[in-house]
């Protein structure tokens, strides 16, 4: 089975490139992950961001402040 195509013991697999080349770059500086977090400006609570909600509509339970996205 040696000298085939040459992809053989290598493990080229999915397994390196998956965490790379899925979504490396979305264009942020922040490597958010699948949501994010969103935090309070004012306060610096944290929460994790509710996908399909913009941090601006969440506001701090703590002191009522608009969050933005951490
Ligand atoms: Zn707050």
């Amino acid at each position: 089975m040696t000298g085939g195509d040459g992809t053989g013991p290598m493990g080229q697999g999915p397994v390196g490139g998956f965490m790379r080349g899925g979504r490396g770059r979305m264009g942020g500086p922040y490597a958010a992950g699948p949501g994010g977090v969103c935090k309070c400006p004012k306060c610096g609570y944290e929460q994790a961001h509710a996908r399909g909600q913009p941090c601006f509509q969440i506001k701090c339970p703590k002191c009522g402040t608009t969050m933005v996205r951490a």
